[in-house]
């Protein structure tokens, strides 16, 4: 089947609005030109205000969300510094592996897939260094691959308790923009994000926030690094330039998704996706024999849902059966879950019938691929809730 729509529900890319396709759809512009700063330099000052940050720098360099990373790390650590990171999930791994590759000392903590940021365990190992030898902190708010969210607030509290020093580190590429996130109030050294999740957006853009401490420790940081440079980067940016060419079209959609996530308003965005997401858990908590990755509700995010199906059948077939069948993508089992898990992601531009949609493609796949769901069960508990709820109702701030 080839008629009408196809159906994103992969975690990134999300669907990208109409009216930031329309607006990344300009001539070629010169990067140099006199005005160009026009467009950038508002930009910088509209990231901070979704990373809820005052102080310190955003930068943006051309590439994806891991290109932060590198930059985060290459710019503050130096070789051997002992870290401190925990890995629950694919994209949680892949930042201790990256960690590593580049030569830091990793104390890493492996948590079950289904749970996050152990910050109990966190706050004994820095309140036992004494003589503070870990210089780094760090933690992914929202692990894609498992559906689980962790408490950025409580890793500040744990480093509060013993006065430790180490700066810290959060990947919130799949959590800025959609899920509650506060760079200030949580002391957030590091930040990094993508264009391609909650900012609604091609991929080939990935920002970092950077505390002023941590821009401190850049200057003396020891890693070797070159394009992910901060310094070459603050020689321009302040102009509205860069070290290299940078992605035109991405700013110009970046522009407008700054705009609309103005016009929505934070609050109401973080409402929005919470109350899209628990319409969904309610749909997956219907199907008989499948259940959440996410192990209790602590965990559970607001951005992607990673369904666990029953042993007798493999999820790929789901994942494949939607895609040939439905012209419906679901997001796949990474790494350890592969076949056992599939994913739907519910961020960026989103509304309660499209969530449905989602809902009733994964019962037909869930079906076809040998399943006993009933189908429009999830569909209906779906329903029920988005007739219920509104925002007022689970407590947040009403449009
Ligand atoms: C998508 C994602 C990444 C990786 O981003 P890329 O843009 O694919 O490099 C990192 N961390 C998390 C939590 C993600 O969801």
């Amino acid at each position: 089947m080839k008629n009408g729509q196809s159906h994103l529900f992969i975690p990134g890319p999300t669907n990208i609005p109409d009216r930031v396709r329309r607006a990344m759809n300009v001539p070629m512009e010169d990067m140099r030109a006199p005005d160009f700063g026009d467009l950038t330099k508002p930009l910088f000052k509209g990231l901070k205000r979704v990373y809820q940050m005052t102080s310190g720098r955003m930068f943006m360099f051309p590439g994806s969300g891991t290109g932060a990373w590198e930059s985060a790390i290459t710019n503050t650590l130096n070789p051997g510094d002992r870290v401190l990171m925990s890995s629950f999930g694919q994209f949680s791994h892949l930042w201790v592996d990256m960690a590593r590759r580049l030569g830091l000392d990793v104390h890493c903590i492996d948590v079950d897939w289904g749970k996050g940021v152990p910050v109990a365990q966190y706050a004994e190992i820095l309140a036992a260094d004494k003589a503070h030898a870990i210089k780094a902190v760090f933690a992914t708010q929202n692990e894609t691959a498992t559906g689980v969210t962790s408490d950025v607030a409580g890793v500040r509290a744990a480093l509060d308790a013993s006065n430790h020093p180490a700066m810290l580190y959060v990947d919130g590429v799949s959590s800025i923009g959609s899920i509650d996130f506060r760079f200030d109030e949580w002391g957030v050294d590091l930040a990094v994000a993508g264009s391609q999740k909650g900012f609604m957006l091609p991929a080939g853009l990935s920002m970092l926030g950077v505390s002023d401490k941590a821009l401190e420790a850049s200057k003396t940081a020891g890693m070797p690094r070159c394009y992910f440079a901060f310094e070459d980067m603050l020689k321009l940016n302040d102009d509205g330039y860069f070290p290299y060419t940078p992605p035109t079209q991405l700013f110009h959609g970046l522009r407008e998704s700054l705009a609309l996530i103005e016009e929505e308003g934070l609050v109401n965005i973080f409402a929005r996706h919470k109350r899209l997401a628990e319409g969904v858990r309610r749909g997956i908590f219907a199907w008989e024999g499948c259940r959440l990755c996410a192990q209790d509700r602590q965990w559970h995010s607001d951005t992607v849902s990673a369904i666990v199906v029953p042993d007798t059948i493999d999820a790929r077939d789901v994942i494949r059966f939607g895609y040939d069948r439905y012209r419906t993508s679901f997001g796949s089992g990474l790494g350890k879950v592969m076949g056992k898990v599939f994913r739907i992601g519910h961020l960026g531009d989103l509304n309660e019938v499209m969530c449905l949609a989602a809902l009733a493609s994964a019962e037909m796949a869930l079906h076809d691929a040998g399943a006993n769901v009933e189908l429009g069960s999830g569909v209906a508990a779906a329903q029920d809730w988005f007739l219920s709820s509104n925002a007022v109702a689970i407590g947040v701030a009403a449009e």
